[in-house]
């Protein structure tokens, strides 16, 4: 399983693409990948293959954009297909969600937004976790950022998620506790991935999240990394 994000000025789809292929060895039964093309947010996934992922989306959806993320997901809550594959938006349409690792509460926490009328596509606990930083951010008037770091703070489990918010598309926010997390940092664009394999070639210069911190990775912003726990994030 991986994740792979980019945001600055080349297009993304080519970088996630390469990414996820470069990603293959950890091994995964699905893939994925969502651009936001400046309007709206451009997404296919499938089981399979990222070769097949590939074939789906180049005959599919629009690939323009310059922030984007994509998976390959390794099946722990729901069965490998088209829908549970990753990324996975919020009931809004707005957010939409890349994680590797296991949300272990997310029943609970399902029934509560269940409760609250959310309604869910898949069986992944993945979208359970998108659909609680939603409803943070609404609930409690936060930035993303803030949203994310309230939600992790109320699950249990091992993550490395990178999200984005098609309101405020010069940012992908990212978290990490037990799955590896990069960020690649280049002049006017960053790049996320589970390793560095997929930004080498466009820089050297690459910052590992360790387990329990987050990064707001935003254009024109320097990287920090704040503990999730306890660390102010605005
Ligand atoms: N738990 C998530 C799922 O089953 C993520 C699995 C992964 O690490 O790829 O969708």
């Amino acid at each position: 399983c991986g994740i792979v994000g980019y945001i600055g000025h080349r297009d993304a789809y080519p970088i996630i693409v390469k990414g996820l292929q470069r990603l293959e060895y950890r091994g995964y039964d699905s893939a994925g990948v969502a651009v936001y093309d400046g309007e709206k947010i451009n997404l296919a996934k499938t089981k399979g293959k990222v070769e097949d992922l590939k074939k789906k989306a180049e005959s599919s959806i629009s690939l323009e954009g310059n922030l984007g993320i994509g998976h390959t997901r390794w099946a722990t809550h729901g069965v490998p297909n088209d829908t549970n594959s990753h990324p996975h938006y919020s009931n809004s349409g707005d957010l939409v969600i890349i994680h590797n690792g296991i949300i272990e509460n997310y029943e609970s926490i399902k029934k509560e937004l269940v409760k609250r009328g959310y309604t869910f596509e898949s069986d992944t606990d993945t979208e359970v976790l998108i659909n609680l930083i939603e409803e943070v951010q609404k609930t409690e008037d936060v930035k993303l950022g803030k949203a994310v770091q309230i939600a992790l703070n109320e699950v249990v489990g091992a993550y490395a998620i990178a999200v984005f918010d098609i309101k405020k598309p010069d940012e992908i926010v990212v978290a990490k506790l037990g799955s590896p997390l990069a960020i690649g940092v280049g002049e006017d664009e960053f790049f996320i991935a589970s390793d560095a394999s997929p930004f080498i070639e466009f820089t050297n210069n690459a910052v590992y999240l360790q387990d329990e911190e987050m990064a707001i990775v935003r254009l024109g912003k320097e990287i920090k990394l704040r503990k999730i726990k306890n660390d102010a994030v605005a």
